[in-house]
C-alpha cells in the first residue's frame, strides 16, 4: 500500500472502516522516514517507540469501540512546540539538552484526540527564517528539488508533508513560517487568526505575532486538524474565548457572487513572472469555475510592512529570549562570575541571526530610541490593521502569491539577510493585522518546483477561507502531485 500517498482524512476513513491499523500505518510511516529523510532531513527527532506505542494504544481504543476524532492519525510536531518528556530545541544550541517537564496544549489536545506523534521536525533557529538554513543542526532539503530549500521557518514540518513521512503536521507563523514553507513545498499551511488556536508551551518568538497553525497536503485535512487545534485556553490570556465553528461543515458553502480582491501593491517589482501567471490562472477559475466576482483592491501601507515588521518582532524576541541566561534551564557555559557565565552561555548558545534579532530588538527598544522606532512601528501597525479594516469592507476575500518566487537554492540568500527578510513580502502583513491566511498549491514552475497561492480573510473567517480553498483544490486536485525522492 502507498500509505504516503493518503491525506489525513483517508487516513481516518480507513481506520474507521478497521481497513488500516494506526501501528502499520505508523510503522510504515517510520520506515519512509527511516529509507528517505536522510536525503531531507526533515525531522531533528523521530520518537519511533512512543509513536508506536501510542499506534498500538490507539488500535486497542478502537477494537473496544472507543472513538476519538483522530484516533490512531500520526502527525509531526515543529521543534519549538513544547512535548513532555520529549526533547524541544528550537533548532538551538541553547535549547539543545531541554526536555520540557509538560506539553504544549495543542500537544495535549492532540493526544486527547489519539493522535500519534511521529517526531519532532526541523527550523531556522527560534522560527527566526525563510529558507531552514538557520537550524544550528542541519539544514532541510526541499523534497521537490534536494539542491533548494523547504523554506521555513516551519521547513521541516513542510517537508515532512511534501515527501510523504507524515500527512499533517503542525508548524507556527510569525511572519509566514507557515504558508511559505507550505508553498515552497507544494502543500497547505494554515495561519488562523491571532487568538484563535492556543500558544501555551508554543517557546516565544514575537508574541503578538505568534499563531500554531497545521501543515496537511490537503486543505480539507487542515481543516481536520484546526477542528481540534482551535479553542479557548485559560492558560493563555491571548487565546480568545469564542466558540469553535464546524470547520469541516463549512467547506461545502455556498461562495458564488462572494467577492476576492487583489491587492494592486501585491504585484509590483520583485514577484516573478511565473507566479504572477499562476495568480491570474487562478483568479480566472475563481471567477469562472467558482462563480466569485475578483476586483483589485488597496492596501496602501504595504510597503512599509517588511520594515514594520523587522522592528517588531525582534523588539519582542530580545525581550523573550532574555530568559537563556543559562540558569533555569537550557545551556549553561561556566564561567568564574555571573556576567562572564551569562555572556559565554549566550554568545555560544544562539547563532547569528538570533543574535542579529537580538541586537536590533534591544537597539530599537532602548532608551531615546523607543519613540523613533518601537512606537512608530507600532503605529504603522494599525495603519496596515486599517488597510485589511477597510479593504473587507469591499470584499470577502484578498487574494496574493505567497511568496515572490518559488523555492530558492541552498546557500543563494544567507548572506544576504535583507534579501531573505523580503521573500515575507507577502505573509507579513497578515500577521500585523491579526488575519488568517492560508496558503495552498496552484501550480509549478518550468523547473518542476510548487507555487503556492494565498487566500487571507477578516478575523475568525476560518470557515469561509477553509471553504475557499477546498473548492479551489478540488478543481485544479494538485494534491495528487508527489514528489519523486
Ligand atoms: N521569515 C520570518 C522571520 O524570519 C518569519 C518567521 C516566522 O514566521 N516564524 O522572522
Amino acid at each position: 500500500m502507498e500509505w504516503h500517498k493518503f491525506s489525513l482524512t483517508m487516513q481516518l476513513e480507513m481506520l474507521e472502516k478497521g481497513e488500516i491499523k494506526s501501528l502499520d500505518l505508523t510503522q510504515a510511516l517510520l520506515n519512509r522516514i527511516k529509507e528517505k529523510d536522510s536525503k531531507i532531513k526533515a525531522f531533528l527527532k523521530v520518537t519511533e517507540e512512543q509513536a508506536l506505542s501510542a499506534a498500538e494504544k490507539a488500535d486497542r481504543r478502537r477494537e473496544k469501540g472507543e472513538k476519538g476524532p483522530l484516533l490512531g492519525l500520526p502527525l509531526a510536531i515543529k521543534d519549538n512546540i513544547c512535548t513532555k518528556g520529549i526533547p524541544t530545541t528550537c533548532a538551538s544550541k541553547i535549547l539543545s539538552n531541554f526536555i520540557p517537564p509538560f506539553d504544549a496544549t495543542v500537544i495535549e489536545k492532540l493526544k486527547a484526540c489519539g493522535a500519534v506523534i511521529l517526531g519532532k521536525t526541523n527550523l531556522d533557529e527560534f522560527a527566526m527564517g525563510s529558507s531552514t538554513e538557520n537550524s544550528a543542526f542541519f539544514p532541510t532539503k526541499n523534497p521537490w528539488d534536494l539542491e533548494r530549500v523547504p523554506g521555513g521557518s516551519s521547513g521541516g514540518s513542510a517537508a515532512a508533508v511534501a515527501a510523504g513521512f507524515c500527512a499533517g503536521a503542525l508548524g507556527s507563523d510569525t511572519g509566514g513560517s507557515i504558508r511559505q514553507p507550505a508553498s515552497f513545498c507544494g502543500v497547505v499551511g494554515l495561519k488562523p487568526t491571532y487568538g484563535r488556536v492556543s500558544r501555551y508551551g508554543l517557546v516565544a518568538f514575537a508574541s503578538s505575532l505568534d499563531q500554531i497553525g497545521p501543515i496537511t497536503r490537503t486543505v480539507k485535512d487542515a481543516a481536520l486538524l484546526l477542528q481540534y487545534l482551535a479553542g479557548h485556553d485559560p492558560k493563555d490570556s491571548t487565546s480568545a474565548p469564542k466558540e469553535v465553528p464546524d470547520y469541516l461543515g463549512a467547506l461545502k458553502m455556498d461562495l458564488r457572487e462572494k467577492k476576492v480582491g487583489v491587492p494592486k501593491e501585491y504585484l509590483g517589482e520583485g514577484l516573478e513572472e511565473e507566479v504572477k501567471e499562476k495568480l491570474k490562472e487562478s483568479l480566472q477559475i475563481f471567477k469562472e469555475e467558482l462563480g466569485l466576482e475578483v476586483k483589485e483592491v488597496s492596501l496602501p501601507h504595504t510597503p512599509y510592512a517588511v520594515a514594520t515588521y523587522y522592528i517588531i518582532a525582534p523588539a519582542e524576541a530580545s525581550s523573550n529570549l532574555a530568559r537563556y541566561d543559562g540558569v533555569k534551564y537550557g545551556l549553561r557555559v561556566e564561567a568564574p562570575d555571573l556576567i562572564e557565565m551569562y555572556k559565554k552561555t549566550r554568545s555560544q548558545g544562539f547563532g547569528p541571526e538570533v543574535k542579529r534579532r537580538i541586537m536590533i530588538g534591544t537597539y530599537a527598544l532602548s532608551a531615546g530610541y523607543y519613540d523613533a522606532y518601537y512606537k512608530k512601528a507600532s503605529q504603522v501597525r494599525t495603519l496596515i490593521v486599517q488597510d485589511f479594516q477597510k479593504a473587507f469592507k469591499e470584499v470577502d476575500f484578498i487574494i496574493s502569491p505567497v511568496a515572490p518566487s518559488p523555492a530558492f537554492k541552498i546557500g543563494e540568500r544567507v548572506d544576504d539577510p535583507l534579501k531573505m527578510y523580503l521573500s515575507d513580502i507577502y505573509t507579513i502583513s497578515v500577521n500585523l493585522a491579526g488575519i488568517v491566511g492560508l496558503s495552498l498549491p496552484c501550480g509549478f514552475s518550468q523547473k518542476g518546483l510548487p507555487i503556492g497561492l494565498q487566500i487571507m480573510g477578516p478575523h475568525f473567517s476560518e470557515p469561509q477561507v477553509l471553504a475557499l480553498g477546498h473548492q479551489f483544490e478540488e478543481i485544479v486536485k494538485l494534491y495528487e502531485k508527489y514528489p519523486e525522492i
